[in-house]
């Protein structure tokens, strides 16, 4: 039999079940763009910008009433051991529409008509978790571009690993036979959740513990969020 990844509740990083990777996150980190951030799940990276409120193009996309999001997520060809072909595929689509989805009823579109913004997300290193580093990001380059919003979408993955449900999954913990991984968004303030994703089997139980686990740790998640804003704020203001 193949040696276990966890033992006694000790995962192979030395982390518990319930601890997420070490969370680094700085805003304003691109000066091209309205807003910014970089964001570290361990050593899984991203940096997010958003343009905008801006005019639309092509015009027959724009809305009467609100501003629309466009948002592209790319991983970048050394972001993982097998180069990566440039450029978006099938998954880097789908990802950028559950992205749009979790951020969009939080920001308050109506306030810009005829608009877009647009959100850039780049992985520069995945290892798992990689939508939810890029919401994460998102958030905080929104946040830090002026863009109102009900408040801070914050965002993690849990799920099941040889039997044990773990925060924030490393790509070794997810390959393992049995593992599931559920990615999650939330509004953190009210727990409000605006992503759920699933693939494989779980019971009512096992997605009831992963779900109310991603709360905890998207709560601990946006004070980061937060202080990363301050920080930027208070560096500007000095
Ligand atoms: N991955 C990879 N090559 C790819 C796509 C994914 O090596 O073309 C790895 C990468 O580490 C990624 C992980 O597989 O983080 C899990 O990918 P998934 O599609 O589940 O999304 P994520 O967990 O990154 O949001």
């Amino acid at each position: 039999m193949s040696e276990k990844l966890i033992n006694k509740g000790i995962r192979p990083d030395g982390r518990k079940l319930d601890e997420i990777r070490p969370l680094k996150i700085k805003a304003g980190v691109v000066d091209r763009a309205d807003g910014s951030a970089y964001v570290e799940f361990g050593t899984t990276k991203v940096i997010s910008a958003v343009y905008g409120p801006k005019k639309v193009h092509p015009r027959h996309m724009e809305k009467s009433k609100k501003a629309i999001l466009k948002v592209r997520y790319n991983m970048i060809p050394f972001s993982v051991y097998d180069r990566k072909r440039p450029g978006y595929d099938k998954r880097s689509v789908e990802i950028a529409k559950v992205v749009s989805e979790a951020l969009e009823n939080v920001i308050f579109l109506e306030e810009f008509p005829k608009s877009a913004i647009d959100i850039d997300m780049e992985i520069i290193q995945a290892d798992a978790g990689t939508r939810v580093a890029a919401i994460t990001a998102a958030s905080v380059a929104l946040a830090d571009a002026g863009i109102p919003m009900r408040g801070l979408i914050s965002s993690v993955a849990a799920g099941r690993v040889e039997g044990n449900i773990v925060l924030d999954l490393t790509k070794e913990e997810e390959d393992a036979s049995d593992a599931i991984d559920l990615p999650v968004a939330m509004l953190a303030r009210t727990g409000e959740i605006t992503l759920l994703q699933m693939d494989g089997d779980a019971s009512v139980d096992e997605i009831e513990k992963i779900v109310r686990m991603t709360e905890k740790g998207c709560k601990d998640i946006e004070k980061i969020q937060g202080k990363a804003l301050i920080e930027k704020y208070n560096a500007n203001t000095a």
